[in-house]
């Protein structure tokens, strides 16, 4: 499904308090900003004008509309008045769907000349938003609060990035990851509690033979390999002649994206420690299912599998590009202190600085033939790594910011794709909080996306969230995680 099939209720606040001429303005006001927020280019999915609610049953009714529609992806309040928040609570306390209160006000200015007690009766989002948010803080919801002008395009973007947060937490609900093979022998943390997980964030997470991809391989037609290596052609070069090698890589990609589809998957993990059957890990084949939206985790990763996948469909339109990344080794030259980030093979070209090149060469793991595989550099520009980990009884959403710079060397003879960063707020602090945090060698490496849009994310999927960013200390951080932890243990 598209992010853009989703669609936002826009759900007004008021009361007959103010008779009706008020309620007609307030409904028709509903109606212009609606259409207007439409139009502005700065949301990335349909807000519909729902109701200017004035009692229980109304509000009941609509909320119970959303959690039912598979289209609605969340709801948008607003108070244009004074709506009185207790014919707000048998509703919310049964939402099932994300809530943005948008505290804003139709009119920019107050105007000096005209203002009297009709128009303070009629304008008071200030008085109506406190009321809201009262119930919003008693009910203990999770909920966003944007605050600012609706004309305002930063108030837009924030509430376009929610948007995309609340889609992409419908998109985990159903999301289901096809995994082949099991995690890498003795890897901590690529494990996971798969019920958790089901009953958190919904994944469906099962396992297929390798067995069986190997014979949708077997099957796969010369024509179909010969349609796929048009497209290959399209977007890379050739960088090589071992033209078997890209071909059987062609051949792994139909298969897998066949199994994908036909169960519904939209994120896949393999390991290097079950290949039976094939003759060469899936590099290129792998590169272009994630160019192409599908999630992949390698070394039977299905958590960094399916975060993936999930930060690409909440990214969907924008341009920076998401990736599957892997810390590897840094540069510790004092002023110069960067991650080097790649993985054996497997890459998402979205992030590529310029066309990336088809090469093949020998991988020392997994003792199968020699892989195509995409090379590249990554990109300059802010970007965030997203590591989910398995706390026991808990997940914990990590996100860190850093800074992509055009690799400060060429490395001629690393034969795989390369993304280097600072991470924030230096090298050396922003690893120790990471390592503090418990955060994976794994993570999904995004442009598109920054943190308040994962930390909405994770809230509306009620897990742990923390953030490492430029203020970040150490110190700062032990004491959040300690707090936290209490916390969720009570929780449980
Ligand atoms: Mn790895």
């Amino acid at each position: 499904m598209s992010l853009k099939n989703y669609e936002f209720w826009f759900v007004v606040g008021s009361q007959f308090l103010y008779g009706n001429e008020v309620l007609e303005t307030v409904a028709r006001r509903a109606v212009e900003m609606t259409d207007k927020l439409n139009a502005s280019g700065n949301l990335p999915c349909k807000i519909v004008y729902k109701v200017t609610a004035k009692t229980n049953s109304e509000i009941t009714e609509i909320i119970r509309d959303a959690n039912h529609d598979p289209k609605c992806a969340g709801i948008i309040t607003w108070c244009h008045t004074f709506s009185p928040s207790k014919m707000w609570i048998n509703g919310l306390a049964n939402l099932q769907k994300a809530w943005c209160h948008f505290a804003t006000q139709y009119n920019r200015e107050i105007p000096n000349n005209e203002i009297d007690m009709d128009f303070m009766n009629l304008n008071q989002a200030a008085h109506g938003d406190r009321e809201h948010g009262f119930i919003g803080a008693r009910l203990r919801a999770a909920r966003k609060i944007i605050a600012g002008y609706w004309q305002d395009a930063e108030t837009q973007q924030r509430l376009g990035n929610w948007m995309r947060a609340a889609a992409g937490a419908e998109f985990s609900k159903s999301l289901r990851v096809m995994r082949f093979g099991d995690n890498m022998r003795e890897v901590a943390v690529t494990e996971g509690d798969k019920v958790e997980v089901q009953i958190k964030l919904g994944w469906q997470v099962n396992t297929w033979p390798v067995g069986k991809l190997a014979e949708v391989m077997n099957a796969v037609t010369d024509e179909e390999i010969d349609s796929l290596m048009k497209e290959y052609e399209s977007l890379y070069d050739f960088a090589t002649d071992k033209i078997d090698s890209i071909r059987y890589q062609a051949r792994e990609e139909i298969a897998i994206k066949k199994m994908l589809d036909s169960e519904g998957c939209c994120a896949f993990s393999n390991t290097f420690q079950d290949l039976y059957g094939m003759r060469q890990l899936p590099g290129l084949a792998t590169q272009h299912l994630l160019a192409s939206g599908y999630g992949f985790g390698a070394e039977g990763d299905w958590k960094v599998g399916a975060m993936t996948a999930i930060i690409k469909f909440m990214s969907e339109g924008r341009t920076g590009g998401t990736a599957f990344m892997e810390d590897y080794t840094y540069h510790l030259v004092p002023g110069q202190e960067y991650s080097l980030g790649a993985h054996m093979l497997e890459v998402c070209p979205s992030v590529a600085a310029s066309r990336p090149r088809i090469e093949v060469h020998h991988l020392g793991i997994g003792d199968k033939e020699d892989p195509a595989r995409l090379v590249f550099e990554g990109h300059e520009g802010n970007a965030v790594v997203v590591s989910l980990v398995d706390m026991g009884g808990r997940l914990r959403l990590i996100c860190q910011d850093i800074h992509c710079v055009k690799p400060i060397m060429p490395m001629p003879n690393l034969p795989v794709a390369r993304v280097m960063w600072q991470a924030m707020p230096d090298l050396k602090t922003g690893l120790e909080c990471w390592i503090t945090a418990g955060g994976a060698h794994h993570s999904v490496l995004s442009y598109d996306v920054n943190y308040e849009l994962v930390k909405d994310w994770a809230r509306i999927m009620d897990i742990e969230f923390v953030h490492i960013d430029k203020n970040t200390t150490v110190e700062s951080l032990e004491h959040d995680l300690f707090l936290s932890d209490l916390a969720w243990n009570l929780r449980r």
